[in-house]
């Protein structure tokens, strides 16, 4: 039989019940309380009359109660509704419209502005999550400890078909538009982590390892790599609500993790730390990258300084979402995302037309096929066919395949520059950039510009106690790349605009760009 999310954690639970599932600060919660907490939730879900289907929206950042009320609201067949606590009103209410959520957990901070647009939503119910005890000023709503309070010990039993049944509703992170609600099945969210273990088998031992989880779980990376996958394997959550550089290094020291899954933002973090090392870094044997595109020079950087190894793979919302990875058991090509992981398909096809397979080496879309890929979003179905033809997911990256199989990702079809009629690839300067020695943080993004279509702009992060002009970084790029490819313009900056998981939100840069013109 298909396997569910809360299948997998009941046979963790049966096999390992006092291990420690998840750590939160001082606090650490076994799996068997885990399985025990899912169920309260679960049955006081059911008596606040939450059934099969019913949209419930968690947006907490990480924190125990985050799994407890996933695992309770997949238990009651109901859909959970991922959003992202940063999220401003406007786009809050597009989620929670666009879902038909009644029920809510959220966290306490950002009561205040749920409770402000509740009237204009199908929202309920309100369950609110504080850190501290003694912070209950509700008057008419409820905290996560007294709706669990409410709950009894064995909720009703809920038939779920894991092909069919939606499990999750993940909203793309919008960095390119409009916020879409990928369906992802119980089946796609439990494959996803049965693939991932099964590709890096060798590397994980049940029962044995832990996981620093400081990417946000309303993400669909860090649900499957840190979460799921960590249930599956018998694994011990370390949960941070925010990546703060000293909290994470004094965790590794502290905790020695054994799995660190993270963004490129995170590590370039880290390496640029002057005492990383004496952190011990290297006690954790994977980190795995994924997100957006890897700097090569810092993938090198911080194998040099630290000892840890990074493995980059590759994945998005629709895919729940790992598809590709570079592999332990064989050949890891640096700048490569991997091949693919155990029962997915892809292939590389024509940019216009989206049908014929390119020849090895050359550029086209990436698609993908495999028991992960979402069964389509919510309520659009024309975006829905788009996305999904005869079974492809089409990504919407712009990729290449070696004669090996390794996918290479050149860029987002839509971050692509078309400047004086070439076609450029933002990541491709952004890597030589990144070779600089005065160079943090770099991005790449197209202005419009009336002659040549779009002028090439470069927005740089130095380094600390680095100094280096527009003149120079440009002249420095003249003698490596085209000319055609050299930014005309470089900026700098003190920080980047970036997405709570930590991606370089160009859209953003380039809206601020159209406006300014
Ligand atoms: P939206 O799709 O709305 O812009 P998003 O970027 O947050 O939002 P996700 O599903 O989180 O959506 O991201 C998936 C995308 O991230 C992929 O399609 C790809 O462009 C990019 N990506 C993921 N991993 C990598 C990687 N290793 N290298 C390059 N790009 C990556």
């Amino acid at each position: 039989p298909i396997k569910t999310m809360p299948d997998i954690l009941k046979e963790t639970v049966d096999t390992i019940p006092d291990q420690v599932a998840i750590k939160f600060y001082e606090k650490e919660i076994s799996y068997r309380e885990l399985w025990s907490l899912s169920d309260k939730f679960t049955s006081s879900l059911q008596q606040s009359g939450v059934k099969k289907g019913d949209r419930t929206a968690i947006m907490l950042p990480n924190c125990s109660h985050y799994i407890i009320a996933y695992y309770g609201i997949l238990k009651a067949g109901s859909i959970v509704t991922q959003v992202n606590p940063m999220l401003l009103e406007k786009e809050l209410l597009h989620i929670l419209n666009d879902s038909g959520a009644q029920t809510i957990i959220v966290y306490e901070p950002l009561y205040p502005s749920v409770k402000a647009i509740a009237g204009q939503t199908a929202l309920e119910t309100i369950i609110v999550v504080s850190f501290e005890s003694d912070q209950r000023i509700l008057s008419e709503d409820q905290t996560f400890e007294d709706f669990i309070g409410k709950g009894g010990q064995a909720p009703e039993p809920v038939s779920i078909d894991p092909l069919e049944d939606i499990a999750v509703l993940q909203y793309t992170g919008g960095t390119t538009g409009r916020s879409k609600g990928a369906m992802l099945t119980h089946r796609n969210i439990a494959v996803n982590a049965q693939q991932s273990y099964a590709f890096f088998q060798n590397e994980l031992t049940f029962g044995m390892e832990s996981c620093l989880t400081v990417i946000p779980l309303f993400h669909v990376f860090a649900m499957t790599s840190c979460m799921n996958l960590s249930i599956l394997i018998g694994a011990n959550i370390i949960l941070l609500p925010r990546f703060d550089l000293d909290e994470v290094l004094n965790t590794i020291k502290t905790e020695q993790p054994t799995k660190f899954p993270g963004v490129p933002t995170m590590y370039i973090a880290l390496v640029n730390h002057p005492e990383a090392k004496n952190y011990g870094i290297d006690s954790i044997r994977i980190c795995i990258s994924g997100s957006a595109p890897m700097p090569i020079e810092t993938m090198k950087e911080f194998e040099r300084k630290t000892g840890a190894k990074i493995l980059e793979g590759f994945g998005l919302s629709e895919a729940s979402p790992v598809t590709h990875a570079n592999p332990v058991f064989a050949e890891r090509k640096t700048g490569s995302v991997g091949i693919g992981l155990p029962s997915t398909e892809y292939q590389v096809v024509d940019l216009a037309t989206g049908e014929s397979e390119v020849p090895t080496g050359e550029l086209g879309e990436l698609i993908i096929r495999g028991p992960q890929v979402m069964k389509g979003y919510w309520n659009m179905q024309e975006e829905t066919e788009h996305a999904l033809r005869n079974g492809w997911l089409y990504t919407g990256d712009i990729a290449k395949v070696d004669e090996d199989g390794y996918v290479y990702i050149v860029d987002r079809k839509k971050d692509m520059i078309i400047a004086s009629g070439y076609n450029v690839y933002p990541r491709d300067i952004e890597e030589v950039l990144y070779e600089h020695p005065a160079v943090q943080e770099a991005v790449v993004i197209g202005i419009p510009d009336a002659y040549r279509g779009e002028t090439i702009k470069a927005i740089v992060v130095k380094k600390a106690d680095h100094a280096v002009t527009e003149q120079e970084v440009i002249g420095w790029m003249k003698e490596r790349i085209a000319t055609y490819k050299v930014p005309a313009i470089v900026e700098f900056r003190e920080a980047l605009p970036k997405t709570q998981v930590g991606k370089i939100l160009r859209r953003a840069l380039r809206e601020e760009q159209a406006i300014r013109q």
